[in-house]
């Protein structure tokens, strides 16, 4: 019996709170608060349990503090954004709540993916008995579970894991973001990295590609390596790894309008001016962007987002190939959004379940893969993300 406050009214944040209202034995009261109150009383409007709503900044930790002491919350699940994520484990410290995000904190003004401002923070939760859970999305968050789940029942050691992300959905559209716009672009535009006998080797971004043959019917799609943050902890907790590369596919378009985007720097993070204004291009181009949101009715297609391991079992050289494969429209069917923000939104609400229950249990702050992988193996199976493990 928990009461939850989900902060974030976006894609993500619709289908954790949908995702939520499908537990009342386990979230008896859910709030919903986001910057814009009318998007919470739009999801809160298509929630089969009742839901409370409130306008929050969440940058502001007197704010969230205020809020989380009038609603009594004994978790708080963030899918705002990472901007959002310090100000918010604040608020947790100070009112003695449990968090639970999606997304490692970023900084506003450098686009970098690094764990180290949260896991900062590990002391004053120990201290305060409190969990925190970072990065309980699909990747992260799936990944490092499939992951986990893979070293404590198929390897002795794991030696090479490639977490590979392909959306082979289409929306139709000429050039858009499956979540938010900003995020996603500050991302795909890094420098690639991966890890390499116990080191980090940089590649120019998106300059690295392999063709990798997709299950169930979807055939064969081009990869890039990228730098993705759940390859910082699992390089860390899973012992015996000597590479660790993460790769998503996009299609020739998307690179094309990126690429010119890039060219004319519309893809800044820097601020201009622009007739006595500052402004900052990318979020420009984000406000000029479909709302991932929009693309709910539109996408079609699967989504399959899985890790390919190699490592040693019982002496024997083994490779095994754990993933999940997720419908758009039946996605949207279900709770409104496409894929990404399902395959996003159904691993945060378990994490909050895994939370909420004791079946994940620590005073800290943990990354996904710290915990034991099967409660949420199983949880995945009988919530919509259903995984298969094959070897190969
Ligand atoms: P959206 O942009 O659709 O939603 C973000 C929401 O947060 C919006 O409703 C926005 O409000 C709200 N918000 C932003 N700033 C604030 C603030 N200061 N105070 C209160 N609310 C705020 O993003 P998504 O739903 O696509 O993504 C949500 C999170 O999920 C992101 O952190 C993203 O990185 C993460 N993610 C993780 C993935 C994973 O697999 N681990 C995959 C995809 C996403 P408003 O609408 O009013 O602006």
């Amino acid at each position: 019996m928990s009461r939850i406050l989900i902060i974030g009214a976006g894609g993500v944040g619709r289908v954790a709170a949908l995702k939520c209202a499908q537990h009342p034995e386990v979230f008896t009261q859910i709030m919903l608060a986001s910057r814009t109150k009318s998007k919470c009383d739009t999801i809160a409007a298509d929630s089969p349990q009742p839901m409370q709503t409130a306008a929050l900044d969440a940058d502001n930790v007197p704010e969230i503090v205020a809020l989380i002491n009038e609603f009594k919350p004994d978790l708080v699940l963030n899918v705002a954004l990472p901007y959002q994520d310090l100000t918010i484990m604040d608020a947790c410290l100070e009112t003695g709540v449990h968090y639970v995000d999606t997304a490692n904190y970023e900084p506003l003004d450098e686009a970098k993916f690094e764990y180290k401002w949260q896991w900062a923070y590990q002391e004053r939760f120990r201290e305060a008995g409190l969990t925190a859970l970072l990065g309980s999305g699909f990747d992260p968050g799936v990944t490092n579970v499939f992951t986990a789940y893979a070293a404590k029942h198929h390897f002795d050691e794991i030696h090479t894991l490639d977490i590979i992300d392909c959306n082979a959905g289409d929306h139709g559209q000429a050039f858009a973001t499956n979540f938010n716009p900003e995020i996603n672009i500050r991302e795909v535009t890094a420098r690639g990295r991966y890890w390499e006998r116990g080191e980090w080797v940089e590649t120019d971004p998106l300059s690295w590609a392999m063709t990798y043959d997709f299950p169930e019917g979807i055939g064969p799609k081009k990869c890039y390596l990228m730098y993705h943050e759940e390859l910082e902890s699992l390089v860390n907790n899973i012992k015996g790894l000597k590479r660790a590369r993460f790769w998503m596919t996009f299609g020739d378009s998307y690179l094309k309008h990126l690429e010119v985007l890039g060219n004319v720097g519309m893809t800044g993070i820097a601020p201009i001016d622009f007739q006595g204004q500052k402004i900052v291009p990318i979020q420009f181009l984000k406000a000029l962007l479909p709302d991932p949101g929009s693309l709910g009715p539109l996408t079609k297609g699967r989504t399959c987002i899985g890790c390919l391991m190699k490592g040693l079992k019982d002496g024997r050289e083994k490779t095994l190939y754990i993933y999940n494969i997720c419908d758009h429209e039946e996605a949207y069917a279900e709770v409104g959004s496409q894929a990404i923000s399902y395959t996003t939104g159904v691993p945060a609400m378990i994490g909050a379940l895994m939370v909420a229950t004791g079946a994940w249990k620590g005073a800290g702050v943990f990354n996904m893969e710290e915990f034991d992988p099967d409660p949420f193996m199983d949880a995945l199976n009988s919530n919509g993300l259903p995984w298969t493990e094959v070897e190969l």
